[in-house]
């Protein structure tokens, strides 16, 4: 039997729709202001240049306004600064990698929480930690978007996350222990990773292995979410999941790659500045 799919296009195009209307309603309550995302960059990284590109296109696409920094690093420290400030930017997020990861960081601790709409900022995640109201980095919330979109209750049951990464996994599992999961974190330590997959009910993948979970590491009643974008082998190009494809072939319900966690994941960065913009109009201070 094949698993169901879980449709993330489907899933971020009815985002954009519900998006794009409460932007119109923000611009049109707050005198014709349109809220602005700023993106970060510095190095010329494919990735990172590909992350701003998409996050400007579907920004554009649902009517905020963007502006984009590529800079050296010490220029940034001042823009955040300023961005901080700024009323009209209602979200500032970083586009990974900058040229400098020790920079980067101290950057990205300098970006005022309330406008961290990638949950990077270490009193987002710390707030994400202690069960607080926090905003979460886009992939993390992309997991649980898919999940209560195709209905699946998550409370009660095991979920096994595989990464601890502070961008996917970790997140990831908190917001699945807020909702009542009882929780298992695996990674390149956990000494039997099969053991521990096949007594999954939800299975998250975010390892950044091509392949890493297998047909024989699931069961047939699992849900099994893939954040794996890893270059196809053979150098042809395309990109492949951390899940085996003939995994679809046993688990209950699975996400696709591409077109599974990637398309959500920018929507929910989006989510989040929306919430902020909806905030600063209503002269809320903080979260
Ligand atoms: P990372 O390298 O920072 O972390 C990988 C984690 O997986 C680590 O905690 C490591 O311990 C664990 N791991 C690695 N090999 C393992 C193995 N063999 N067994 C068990 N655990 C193992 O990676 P990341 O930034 O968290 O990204 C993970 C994947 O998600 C990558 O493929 C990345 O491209 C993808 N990603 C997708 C999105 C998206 O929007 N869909 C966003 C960010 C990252």
């Amino acid at each position: 039997m094949s698993a169901r799919v879980l449709d993330g296009r489907a899933l971020a195009s009815h985002h954009r729709q519900d998006l794009a209307e409460r932007v119109a309603r923000v611009v049109a309550t707050n005198g014709g202001r349109i809220p602005r995302l700023a993106i970060l960059r510095n190095g010329g990284s494919p990735a990172a240049a590909m992350y701003a590109a998409g996050l400007e296109r579907f920004a554009a696409g649902i009517g905020l306004a963007t502006t984009t920094l590529e800079e050296p690093t010490a220029a940034l420290f001042e823009r955040v600064a300023e961005l901080n400030r700024d009323p009209t930017v209602a979200g500032i997020v970083v586009a990974y990698p900058l040229a400098d990861p020790e920079l980067a960081q101290r950057i990205i601790e300098l970006i005022d929480p309330d406008k961290d709409v990638d949950g990077a900022t270490p009193t987002n995640a710390g707030r994400l930690l202690r069960g607080e109201p926090a905003f979460v980095p886009g992939t993390a919330l992309a997991v649980i978007a898919l999940i209560e979109a195709h209905g699946v209750e998550v409370a009660g049951r095991r979920a096994v996350v595989v990464g601890r990464s502070a961008v996917v996994g970790r997140p990831v599992a908190s917001l699945l222990l807020a909702r009542d999961a009882t929780v298992v974190i695996c990674h390149r330590a956990t000494a039997d990773l099969a053991a521990e997959t096949l007594r999954a009910e939800v299975l998250v993948a975010a390892a950044g292995v091509a392949g890493l979970v297998r047909p024989d590491m699931v069961s047939s009643s699992a849900i099994v979410i893939d954040c794996g974008i890893n270059p196809a082998p053979g150098g042809a190009g395309g990109v492949v999941g951390d899940v085996d494809p003939a995994v679809a072939e046993k688990a209950a319900a699975m996400t696709p790659v591409p077109g599974g966690v990637g398309p959500v994941t920018p929507m929910m960065v989006l989510r989040q500045t929306v919430e902020s913009a909806e905030r600063i109009a209503r002269d809320v201070p903080t979260r």
